[in-house]
């Protein structure tokens, strides 16, 4: 077994731990959303069990990748700063059961095999992670007019004239 292949079950059962680094072509999912090819990631998996014998593992995933802006159609870094609770379930009944049982949105619930690419775990967690609609938070060259239309605060009469109604 290689070193980036785990038994998630086992792997939480012995309470293991992993970081590591990922990068580019070990993306390839990623690496076809990013304009240059080239999403950088870090990851540390930790596993435990749950209170009813479930394989738990704690997910943190960060990095950047290269998006186009939908507003200005320009290249920008995203910033990738997530960190996620999986319960692993063996099939999809179990899944659906485990499921039932925690009640918390928070937690996801997901089938694994008994061989699971760490990368495919933490390049499904970037891709969640991503803005259906990414965009600069301020776009580089738009004109300062309509920046400060957007950061403009309701004017005192705007507030009052809402008062009187
Ligand atoms: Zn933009």
């Amino acid at each position: 077994m290689s070193a980036s292949v785990i038994d998630v079950f086992d792997f939480c059962r012995l309470a293991e731990q992993r970081e590591g680094a990922l990068a580019g072509a070990e993306l390839p999912r990623l690496a076809e959303e990013a304009v240059d090819g080239n999403p950088v990631l870090s990851w540390s998996l930790r596993g435990d069990v749950n209170q009813y014998g479930h394989a738990r593992v704690a997910m943190k995933v960060s990095g950047s990748v290269t998006l186009v802006c939908q507003r200005c159609m320009k290249p920008f870094e995203h910033q990738i700063d997530s960190a996620q609770v999986l319960v692993f379930a063996q099939s999809d009944t179990e899944a659906d059961e485990i499921e039932a049982l925690l009640d918390d949105e928070s937690i996801d619930v997901v089938v694994a095999q008994k061989s699971t690419k760490v990368a495919d775990l933490i390049e499904d967690e970037a891709l969640l992670s991503l803005p259906s609609s990414p965009r600069h938070e301020v776009c580089p060259d738009r004109d300062a007019a309509s920046i400060l239309e957007e950061v403009r605060k309701p004017s005192p009469f705007d507030v009052l004239k809402g008062l009187k109604q």
